[in-house]
């Protein structure tokens, strides 16, 4: 079975095409500056040379019909026709409260991620026109499938998820913690049991989501009971542009002080402040290890914010979950900055958590990073939310 994997943003469009049979990669590729002058699609067939097609895109139905022909496509194609493909699963950024798993889509569906889009502004419409594309592509025989970044957060408990605000905020406005990344964080803590051979249900694990946007999630028992992101992805850790968590206070005084309208102050707190504003260097953490092991100090400041703010979540979620088996690190940064690692456990050694220095020079792949015999293990797991999504995508479809 050939399941192709969907992530539509606002003006891209990401691809895999994956054969369920051994689990491979037969094709991955990119639309970018879709509806925007210089659209161009990046195909990179499996085994073969990337090829890149300057071409306009107009829409999203240009960008997937592009992506249709270049896997059929007779030099860098690796189907032979549409027939092949057997079903199609998307990424959707929010399911709100009306989606805990993958679904099917339906026409119910699609109107419920509607019914989701003053929660995702950007995120979900390109979501749902990637998936219309794809109906008006392919042809509605095709079996949909959409997987939600909220979904696996859908566990928490209500005292975890709700906030110290009017009832009515909640019941009215929606305004709770939802949680992102659940994708990744269900595979990473999944991938966990099984390279510590135990059933997940007998796990705490604490998952550290480290990338351009970063979050961390408290697994127990397999689910997740708490997560750094809130109501939006800009709550929790310092990311790369975001601010994470701050006193809400700062707003108002920020707009008040600098005469700041409320998208001017979104946008600071999205784009231009986090480990980038901090340093006033970069969001990109290559950039600031190098600059701090120049002597940058305000590199090393916004990186001692960010590895502070993973190790305090460590702690509070083992707090919460009345114990900890692993920390896994994981996407981006916690992947391959093994200076990040070992600065986020740093002095936790009190609570079992250390980090064996030869072992944490490991990128890129799986291992266990951990100190011979220390009670937590700590281990590194690259992130695979594409398989997650081809996985539920093959399980809904074949039920
Ligand atoms: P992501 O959002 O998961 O793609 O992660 C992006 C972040 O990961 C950026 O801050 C990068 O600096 C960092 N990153 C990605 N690849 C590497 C690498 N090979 N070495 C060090 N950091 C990396």
């Amino acid at each position: 079975m050939n399941v192709l994997v969907i992530n539509a943003g606002s003006s891209s469009l990401k691809y895999q095409l994956i054969d369920m049979a051994d689990e491979s990669v037969t094709a991955k590729g990119n639309c970018e500056r879709i509806g925007i002058d210089g659209s161009v699609l990046k195909h990179a067939p499996a085994g073969g040379d990337k090829v890149e097609i300057a071409k306009p895109m107009k829409d999203h139905t240009d960008a997937i019909k592009m992506v249709l022909d270049a896997l059929c496509d007779k030099d860098h194609g690796v189907i032979s026709s549409l027939s092949e493909i057997s079903a199609v699963g998307h990424r959707v950024v929010h399911g709100g409260e009306l989606f805990n798993g993958s679904v099917l889509i339906t026409d119910e569906v699609k109107a419920a991620i509607r019914a989701c889009f003053d929660l995702a502004p950007l995120h979900n419409p390109a979501n749902l026109i990637g998936i219309e594309a794809c109906e008006n592509a392919i042809g509605k025989d095709i079996p949909q499938v959409g997987v939600f970044d909220t979904a696996f957060h859908q566990t928490m408990p209500d005292y975890a998820y709700m906030y110290g605000l009017p009832y009515e905020e909640y019941t009215k406005n929606k305004i709770r913690k939802y949680g992102f990344h659940g994708t990744s964080h269900k595979y990473v803590s999944q991938r966990a049991a099984a390279m510590l051979n135990r059933p997940i249900e007998d796990l705490k694990i604490v998952t550290c989501h480290l990338g351009n946007g970063s979050s961390i999630a408290a697994v127990k028992g397999g689910n997740s009971i708490d997560t750094s992101m809130g109501f939006t992805p800009l709550d929790g850790l310092v990311m790369g542009t975001r601010s994470g968590q701050i006193d809400p206070a700062i707003i108002p005084y920020m707009m008040k002080k600098n005469d700041m309208t409320v998208s001017e102050v979104d946008a600071e707190l999205n784009k231009e402040s986090g480990v980038l504003g901090v340093s006033g260097i970069s969001s990109d953490f290559r950039d600031l290890t190098a600059a701090a092991h120049e002597g940058n100090e305000r590199a090393q400041l916004a990186l001692n914010m960010f590895t502070y703010s993973v190790k305090s979540y460590i702690g509070s979620y083992a707090a919460a979950m009345g114990g900890v088996d692993a920390v896994v690190f994981t996407a981006g940064i916690g992947e391959n900055t093994a200076e990040v690692r070992a600065d986020s456990v740093e002095g936790l050694d009190f609570m079992g958590i250390t980090i064996d220095p030869e072992k944490n020079k490991v990128r890129g792949e799986e291992a266990d990073i951990s100190k011979d015999g220390a009670p937590v293990r700590v281990l590194v797991i690259p992130t695979n939310e594409e398989l997650m999504i081809a996985r539920d995508t093959k399980r809904l479809v074949e039920q």
